[in-house]
């Protein structure tokens, strides 16, 4: 695989960074996961706007035009041959020469930007798609700057990890009674014709699918109420589901064991999902 390190196109397995690097040492970096559907990208422009964002809202200087970063998403699909599949980006402050809590100067420092792909046919033809996933609840214990895209994602992981003893796919995590995100997904209930999602704040990630999905409903004529919901609230709900860049649309069937419309999914998920992936693969470049 070829990846693409601060400006060279490499194998991976001569790609270098730092062991001074801040996104190693103090997880001082952030990233994007961008799909690709018939050799094309799924909405790369709503991913390098929502980078600049993370960029400036951590002081970080960005090192690549919009226009050079295109480029380089496409190079690596090419080199790589991906039909179907990811692409990473992440940008870190650098490497100073010493560790330290205070930011280095942007002056010295250049930010590391990596990128790499991964191949994943079936991408769009996801067979848990049909099925349906599993989530359980946890508390959400993560920082308050959610809306940042950073690679602090351990507690992500972990939460991953205890749906995975619970037999479950996922976890949603809840901060004061009401559900915040999926660990890696925004989250979702639908009531008759009314789709439900947390209002945008400093407590979860816009996510670029949650825009596209949003507004696909709406030309729809389906409703869209932006609120908080409870766990008990989404066990009651005809149906759920999540979105995130490299899963799209992807119905929940159950929620700490209690099941959604009989455990398989409903009609308004499944639709979005389609809604989303022939949009999607229209706008494509
Ligand atoms: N919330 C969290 C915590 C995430 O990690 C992600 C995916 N990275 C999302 C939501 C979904 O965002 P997007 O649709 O932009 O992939």
């Amino acid at each position: 695989r070829t990846v693409y390190v601060n400006g060279e196109y490499l194998p991976e397995t001569e790609a270098k960074v730092s062991i001074f690097d801040r996104g190693f040492l103090m997880a001082d970096g952030v990233y994007e996961v961008t799909s690709v559907l018939d050799g094309k990208l799924i909405d790369f422009e709503g991913h390098a706007l929502r980078l600049q964002r993370s960029l400036d809202e951590l002081d970080m200087r960005n090192p690549i035009s919009s226009e050079d970063l295109l480029e380089v998403h496409r190079e690596l699909v090419r080199l790589n041959g991906i039909d179907e599949g990811m692409i990473y980006l992440q940008i870190t402050r650098g490497a100073p020469g010493d560790r330290d809590f205070v930011f280095p100067d942007p002056e010295t420092t250049d930010p590391t930007i990596v990128l790499f792909t991964q191949n994943k046919p079936g991408l769009a033809d996801n067979p848990a798609a049909k099925q349906g996933i599993k989530v359980i609840s946890i508390e959400d214990i993560r920082w308050g700057r959610r809306d940042i895209k950073t690679v602090q994602l351990l507690y992500p992981s972990m939460g991953k990890m205890m749906a995975k003893k619970a037999g479950a796919d996922d976890a949603w995590m809840v901060e004061d009674g009401v559900v915040t995100e999926g660990t890696s997904n925004n989250a979702y209930i639908v009531k008759g014709n009314r789709i439900i999602t947390r209002s945008l704040s400093q407590s979860i990630l816009h996510g670029i699918t949650r825009a596209a999905v949003l507004r696909f409903a709406r030309e729809a004529q389906m409703e869209v109420e932006e609120r908080d919901f409870t766990i008990a609230e989404a066990q009651e709900a005809d149906e759920a589901f999540v979105t995130s860049a490299s899963t799209f649309v992807m119905p929940v069937v159950e929620i700490d064991g209690v099941a959604l419309g009989g455990g398989v999914p409903g009609r308004v998920a499944p639709r979005l999902r389609e809604i989303y992936l022939d949009e999607s693969r229209k706008a494509a470049i």
